[in-house]
């Protein structure tokens, strides 16, 4: 036996390791310019396409066909300048064109006196888990978006695109603990179209959606700030929640809804004014004297139906009795 201390393998063996390798090995020689490969096994040529008599002389960097991933080759040069081994996946394309991907083991050799004479490059095939990475990737992203946009459905009114009675809850709860921090008021405006059955059964219900969907659209036109939001509360109702106004800002705001709606004049034979119309009762609360968000949406309730027995087509305040 030799006197070395690392274990002794006979050539053939070390040959018969090369040769049945199944990751490409590849030799490349850094005492000539541009590192050409001097070796490549039967592994690299069945990955890549090319036979070795093709791609001996040539520096490995024509697998990439141009296509640099920046990264990776900076990943390369600094391991070069270091004399440190790297690993790095590229997209290297085949001799017919197609393109896979290659996790590249780059090992600087060492010879005696300490200086680095070649590379040793091990190839491997990864294109299986990268498209499966890629694919898992995609999947995520658009199980996400399917989310959100079920998330964002189920808060939306389908006829009229505005928020639903879900959201305004929601909302409620939300904006209620908000404001209790800021000591901000809340109004909450109940408005309910004025005999719309009758304008059905006079039109019909298309022309009853139709008119259903300009009112919405007119009333999510009227807004003052960010954080208020007309909802959808039920079918020929609507809600709008309102932070921060004070007693007139809230009179004058829902006199100017009635008269908007008023505006509109939609032709509605069935109502005693000639058109469509709208009642709307509202209440106001300051969240850090009341404990219970649901009780404003009962006043504005019971100020809307003393909109309705007063006469419809006006806007009345809740008041206590
Ligand atoms: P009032 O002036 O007292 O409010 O009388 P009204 O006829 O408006 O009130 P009522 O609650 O009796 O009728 C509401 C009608 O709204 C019943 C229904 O025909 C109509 N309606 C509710 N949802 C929809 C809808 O999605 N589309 C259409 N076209 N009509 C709807
Ligand atoms: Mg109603
Ligand atoms: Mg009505």
């Amino acid at each position: 036996g030799g006197g070395g201390g690392g274990a002794m393998v006979e050539q053939y063996l070390l040959e018969a390791i090369v040769r049945d390798a199944r990751d490409g090995i590849t030799i490349s020689d850094c005492s000539r310019p541009d590192n050409p490969l001097v070796f490549v096994n039967d592994a690299f040529t069945r990955m890549t396409g090319y036979d070795a008599e093709e791609v001996i002389g040539k520096n490995c960097r024509f697998l990439q066909r141009g296509d640099i991933n920046l990264s990776a080759v900076h990943t390369i040069k600094i391991a070069m300048l270091t004399h440190e081994p790297c690993l790095v996946t590229l997209k290297n394309y085949r001799k017919d064109g197609t393109i896979f991907w290659n996790e590249l083991s780059l090992t600087p050799i060492i010879n005696k006196n300490g200086l680095i004479t070649h590379y040793l490059g091990i190839q491997k095939d990864v294109s299986a888990q990268v498209i499966l990475n890629q694919t898992l990737h995609e999947e995520n992203h658009l199980l996400k978006s399917n989310k959100e946009m079920l998330e964002y459905l189920v808060n939306i009114d389908a006829l009229t695109g505005l928020h639903n009675r879900r959201f305004l809850e929601d909302q409620l709860v939300i904006q209620w603990k908000l404001a209790s921090r800021h000591i901000n008021t809340i109004t909450i405006f109940m408005i309910d179209i004025d005999y719309f059955k009758a304008f059905n059964d006079t039109y019909g219900h298309t022309a009853g959606d139709e008119a259903l969907r300009t009112i919405a659209k007119t009333l999510n036109n009227c807004f003052m700030r960010g954080s208020d939001f007309v909802a959808r509360y039920g079918g020929e109702e609507f809600t709008i929640l309102a932070i921060g106004m004070t007693e007139l800002q809230a009179h004058e705001y829902s006199t100017k809804l009635v008269q908007k709606i008023e505006n509109l004049n939609i032709h509605h034979k069935g109502s005693p004014l000639g058109h469509l119309t709208i009642s709307l009762g509202y209440s106001q609360a300051n969240p850090q004297y009341h404990n219970d968000q649901n009780l404003v949406i009962e006043q504005a309730d019971r100020a809307l139906y003393s909109a309705k027995v007063e006469g419809k087509n006006r806007a009345v305040a809740y008041r206590e009795q």
